[in-house]
């Protein structure tokens, strides 16, 4: 896949970091991002998948939990002083819980408010002073269709998403006048290791076999399919071409035409 990006060689020398780059939608963005010649850091929290990302496609593995803000400052720091500043950040990671929300405790709406909405907050902090001396800068966000429309057992989860695309637009319209662009991919159902663990859980709560709860939840895409992460990795670096400087506050959705 990396060696057979259109984008070859368009980002040459740029510094991509991703969040949650070890796995799914990150993993495929650093492979396109990659192709074109971008330089990764890669964080996440667990350094096995990530070390594998960047033994295939070049790259930092930088162990990092973004719901730790002094983790966040050294990885920032470690990734700087290794790929120099920051040209793109790709606020990716995340996390995905289900429930009625009569049964939603408190802890579950902080962890994944904190690490959907809050640690995209101090991501994009972290990176602006970068992102604003970039003759290209990008700051691209992993939203949703969950930032469109409501979804049940996963208020939590949709506020989160839904927060994400009100930070995108408020800064996309904030530094408009600059060479950065906030931008965000809104997928549908993604064949990842997100979704697997949604089937599971399907499956545990309804009783269904996980070929079942499988069928459930890629219906619930338009096109019948779950979307391959390269589409998504595709379009996050394209956002991040120059030829892309005009494409500024778009929440792009990918996902078979559900939201049609
Ligand atoms: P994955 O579970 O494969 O990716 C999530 C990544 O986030 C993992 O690499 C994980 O790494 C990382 N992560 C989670 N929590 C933290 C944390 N506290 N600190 C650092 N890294 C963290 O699933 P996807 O690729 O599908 O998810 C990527 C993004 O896409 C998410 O924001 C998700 O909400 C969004 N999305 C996914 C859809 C889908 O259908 N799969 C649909 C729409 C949006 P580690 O566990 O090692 O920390």
């Amino acid at each position: 896949m990396a060696a057979e990006s259109p984008l070859e060689p368009g980002l040459a020398g740029r510094h991509a970091l991703i969040t949650g780059g070890g796995t799914g939608i990150g993993a495929a963005a650093a492979a396109h991002l990659g192709a074109a010649g971008a330089k990764l850091s890669l964080l996440g929290r667990r350094l096995e998948p990530l070390q594998a990302v960047a033994e295939a496609h070049g790259g930092l593995a930088i162990g990092c939990d973004v719901t730790e803000p002094d983790q966040i400052g050294n990885a920032f720091d470690e990734a700087r002083t290794l790929n120099g500043p920051i040209d793109f950040l790709i606020v990716n990671a995340g996390i995905a819980e289900s429930a009625p929300f009569h049964k939603m405790t408190r802890e579950s709406w902080d962890r994944i408010i904190g690490t959907n909405l809050t640690a995209a907050f101090d991501c994009s902090k972290a990176a602006l002073s970068d992102l604003l001396k970039s003759d290209n800068g990008r700051l691209v966000f992993i939203a949703s269709v969950a930032s469109l429309r409501g979804v049940p057992y996963a208020s939590h989860y949709a506020a989160s998403k839904h927060g994400l695309l009100g930070l995108m637009r408020s800064l996309a319209a904030e530094y408009a006048k600059t060479n950065l662009t906030v931008n965000a991919v809104c997928p549908g159902y993604v064949d990842t290791p997100m979704t697997d663990q949604s089937v599971a859980r399907v499956s545990q709560i309804t009783g269904r076999s996980e070929d079942q709860a499988r069928s459930v939840i890629t219906d619930m895409n338009a096109s019948g399919r779950l979307v391959d992460p390269d589409a998504i990795g595709n379009i996050i670096a394209m956002l991040c071409l120059p030829v892309s400087r005009d494409i500024n506050g778009a929440a792009i959705t990918i996902d078979g035409g559900t939201s049609a």
